[in-house]
């Protein structure tokens, strides 16, 4: 929002932890008209809150979600109820039965390190020291983090309902919402039977009610609700001593002086009730269920429709695996139990952010209790100030591609994400089900070729292709690959070495179709681009501009590529589905500006069209592209007939093509754009043209460490939205002769060195406010590779985190991107830990590859 009203009339469907902290967030920021709006009697909702046993476990591969974590645990710790904090830090212990899941362990712990988490691995024996019920030859080892802990979730939902009242907020209870009101694409109230109430802005933390909610409002919500089994034991004989106090049960405060446990290798987990064990399970069949068959509440008779019966024969064998973890509990038995429902999404993401559908109505859904005052800040700064500090890419509502929000799609993906919620996944491991949603029109091509396709939205994408692998026979020794193994071997060929080599010193094709490219058009197009990028748009037709969008503190929302085909025709490459919504959205607020009802800028009107799954590209470089691709068409491919980022309408072997002379891999060459239908003549064609030359079909983890070594940012990966420009090495891309685009007046406090945008990435606010820069590390001894997401250390001290990490193939050496202090100059020594095992590296100088730009320039 945060363009309307200064204090918004907001209402929050759902008075869960996550409603209650959003409440709570919004009234600190001076927010007093909330209304928190719940079916069920307030705080024992009868929603997942209501029996949460609130287990607190920060680590997660996502910065973002550590955050949100780490946030959560610090605020619940400093609130109060009734004399008894929302949160006891018992610290967790993740433990190791297999040598596989030590590994997993020291990855997390590097996780949890790189994120500004305090971890450790424990031997057996420091693990079984903790807690009594740990036999320290029944497991290999535990990830230790201290801070780790039991959220009490009702009694936090009091709590921050009474300071939100007091602030001026009101929860009414026992009103269930039925619809939504909305005037010209902006939400206006919400409806409860007759009455209704008028809002600004709409949240919806309805927790798995939320699809219905967004059926209200004509937005998907891609959510699916399932069982969980969770017990209690009876008392446990060998807990006797280690209760100082009645345990109380879960929700309610708690006495635990326990860590909390996670059994991974058998989805289990356990917490201290006083005496007794409280047990969850994701060790069953995922249970699916239906909203219309909850039970109705019925406070007398403990029925909630967040509680299923308990289905006994479902925990049998996770019994079985509880007992042999720990043994003591053979004095115990299964108290009660029952199947309790909560939400998992296709990525096992939260949904979090304004609806692309309905300006001024927001999801905070699928969201755990672990990161739900995170979220409610986000939220809260979302809908007060116009942008969160954390970055939310990854909880972005609208980062899901079309495909991915059908009805069978997520109910599949859903259970997928319930079955592997304690899986050791590698970061390239792709489902195996659904597969082939998206094919390119060379799809067929890349199959004779024998592509390995790894999948991302829906994309098949070729990694790499075996028809390559009799080229490493002919690769020169030095560009043969180390041998790689375990973690770093996986998803990965040798091949694609070859395939780099052949981009360098020849010419290969790169199927760039699932890359989003957006048509702007209309007389208002310069405007809107002018307005929302740091680039120079108003230009002759055929420059190619690179620019950054960026949010109004600064941080870099995304980087964009501008071509004018047209006098008011733009292509923008683009980096997904939120950039696609963040355009719609402000063309739709232009163009009511434009006809004049007060909510633009003013100027034409202006469409954006999504043309990525109409259309294809394909990227021809190397240094003998040209030979390639003059012969096929009538354009000039001189430097002086299309020189470096300039762009054309032209035709090639007959076809009509859109041609950009921009290279992600730093090499001579053309992005060739052609509609669908023509894509697979176009590839033909290009092939048969290049056969003399020895074309080579090249896949991503080619096009990866290509761009690397080129020093290419990847957004997401490298830079978000907590990150200026200066810092990720891209201020060059601010122009210094353009004004009134969204980020200026940060944009001019950060030249004037009086700010720096929010956190530049740093997620506890343990290290908060010290300067980084994003800087390129080369691995000293040429061959251990690492993968990203690394702690970096100088000496003993963790100062950053390696981003974007490939073996270069061009420097033969890995090669690591890492946020480190500004401090850290060129021939600086560090260390990146990966598993367990330090790597030592140096900070270089970049690019590695052509820092000149000669090549590209060909
Ligand atoms: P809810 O608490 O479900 O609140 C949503 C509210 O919206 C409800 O009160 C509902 O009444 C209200 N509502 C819905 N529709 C309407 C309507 N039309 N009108 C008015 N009100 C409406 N998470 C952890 O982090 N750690 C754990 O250890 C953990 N363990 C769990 C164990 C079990 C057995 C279960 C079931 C969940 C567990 N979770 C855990 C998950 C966690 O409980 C949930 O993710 C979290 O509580 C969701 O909070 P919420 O506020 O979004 O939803």
């Amino acid at each position: 929002m945060g363009s309307t009203t200064r204090s918004p009339r907001v209402v929050i469907i759902g008075a869960g932890i996550v409603g209650a902290n959003l409440a709570d967030e919004l009234t600190e920021r001076g927010c007093t008209d909330v209304t928190v709006l719940d079916q069920g009697p307030i705080p024992v909702t009868g929603g997942s809150t209501s029996h949460a046993p609130g287990l607190v476990f920060q680590t997660n591969p996502s910065r973002t979600m550590a955050t949100l974590a780490a946030y959560t645990a610090r605020k619940l710790s400093g609130l109060r109820w009734r004399g008894e904090s929302a949160y006891n830090a018992v610290g967790g212990l993740e433990l190791a039965t297999t040598e596989e899941r030590l590994a997993e362990l020291h990855r997390r712990c590097n996780l949890a390190t790189a994120w500004g988490l305090e971890a450790s691995v424990l031997d057996p024996e420091q693990a079984a020291a903790l807690h009594p019920l740990l036999h320290a030859e029944r497991i290999l080892g535990a990830l230790h983090l201290p801070g780790d802990g039991l959220a009490s979730s009702v009694l936090a939902v009091e709590a921050l309902r009474a300071r939100a009242e007091s602030r001026g907020a009101r929860f009414l209870e026992r009103v269930t919402v039925t619809g939504l009101e909305h005037d010209a694409g902006r939400v206006t109230g919400v409806r409860a039977g007759r009455e209704v109430f008028g809002a600004d802005v709409v949240v919806s933390a309805a927790g798995f009610w939320g699809p219905q909610i967004g059926e209200l409002a004509g937005t998907r919500v891609p959510l699916v609700p399932l069982a969980h089994q969770y017990v209690t034991t009876s008392e446990v004989p060998a807990l006797r001593g280690w209760t100082d106090g009645e345990g109380a049960a879960a929700g309610t405060g708690n006495t635990a002086r326990l860590p909390i446990l996670r059994h991974q290798g058998e989805d289990l987990y356990f917490r201290q009730i006083g005496s007794t064990l409280g047990i969850g399970s994701y060790a069953h069949r995922p249970m699916p269920a239906r909203i219309q068959e909850l039970p109705e509440y019925d406070a007398a008779a403990g029925a909630m429709p967040s509680k299923l019966p308990f289905t006994p024969a479902d925990f049998e064998g996770p019994w079985a695996a509880s007992l042999a973890l720990l043994p003591d509990l053979s004095g115990a038995h299964v108290r009660e139990g029952f199947n309790g429902i909560f939400s998992f999404t296709p990525d096992g993401g939260s949904l979090v952010g304004e609806s692309p559908e309905l300006r001024g109505f927001f999801l905070a859904e699928a969201v755990w209790v672990t990161h739900s005052a995170g979220v409610g800040r986000a939220v809260a700064e979302l809908i007060v100030d116009g942008q969160s500090h954390t970055d939310l890419r990854e909880l972005d509502v609208a980062r899901f591609e079309e495909v991915q929000l059908a009805g069978d799609y997520v109910l599949e993906t859903s259970q997928q994400a319930f079955v592997e919620v304690y899986d050791i996944k590698h970061p390239l491991e792709p489902r195996l089900s659904p597969r082939d949603l998206r094919l390119s029109p060379f799809h067929a091509r890349q199959v004779g070729l024998g592509a390995s396709f790894l999948e991302s939205g829906g994309w098949e994408r070729p990694h790499w292709f075996e028809a390559n692998r009799a080229l490493l026979e002919r690769l020169p020794p030095e560009w043969v690959p180390p041998r790689r193994e375990g973690w770093t071997a996986r998803y990965d060929s040798p091949v694609s070495a070859a395939e780099a080599h052949a981009t360098r010193t020849n010419v290969a094709l790169f199927d760039l179709t699932s890359l989003r490219r957006l048509e702007v058009s209309g007389p208002g197009a310069v405007g809107l681009l002018e307005r929302l990028t740091t680039g120079r748009v108003d230009r002759e037709v055929g420059s190619v501009g690179y620019a950054l969008m960026l949010t109004e503190s600064g941080g870099i929302r995304s980087d964009v590529t501008v071509a004018r085909l047209g006098q008011d025709v733009f292509q923008v490459g683009a980096n997904g589905g939120i950039d696609a919504a963040y355009l719609q959205q402000a063309a739709a607020d232009w163009n009511a500006g434009a006809r004049g009802d007060g909510r633009g800028d003013g100027g034409g009107e202006v469409q954006v069209e999504d043309i990525t799954d109409r259309t294809c590209c394909i990227g021809v470089w190397g240094p003998r592209a040209r030979d390639l691709v003059q012969p096929l068409t009538q354009l000039d491919l001189s430097d002086d007939g299309l020189p470096y980022f300039r762009a054309a309408v032209a035709s090639v072997a007959g076809i009509g093509v859109r041609m950009l002379r921009v290279s992600y891999v730093g090499e001579l060459g053309w992005e060739i754009y052609a509609d669908n239908d023509d894509g697979l003549a176009l590839w033909d064609a290009l092939w048969e043209a290049g056969r003399d030359l020895g074309v080579v079909a090249a896949g991503r983890a080619a096009f990866n460490s290509l761009r690397i070594e080129k020093g290419y940012r990847a957004w997401g990966t490298d830079v978000d939205t907590e990150h200026d420009p200066w810092a990720a090495g891209l201020g060059f891309a601010v122009r210094k002769d353009r004004s009134g685009y969204v980020g200026e007046e940060a944009v001019a406090r950060m030249r004037a060195g009086t700010s720096a945008v929010a956190s530049s990435g740093e997620p506890t606010g343990s290290r908060a406010g010290r300067r980084r820069a994003l800087r390129c590390l080369t691995v000293d001894d040429a061959v251990s590779v690492v993968m990203g997401s690394d702690p970096v250390f100088v000496g003993d001290d963790p100062v950053g985190y390696t981003t974007s990490a490939a073996y270069g193939y061009t420097v033969h050496r890995p090669i690591a991107y890492a946020w480190l202090p500004e401090s850290a100059g060129v021939g600086d020594a560090v260390q990146i830990r990966s598993f367990d095992r330090m790597v030592p590296a140096t900070v270089t100088a970049e690019p590695l590859v052509d820092p000149e730009g000669k090549r590209l320039r060909g």
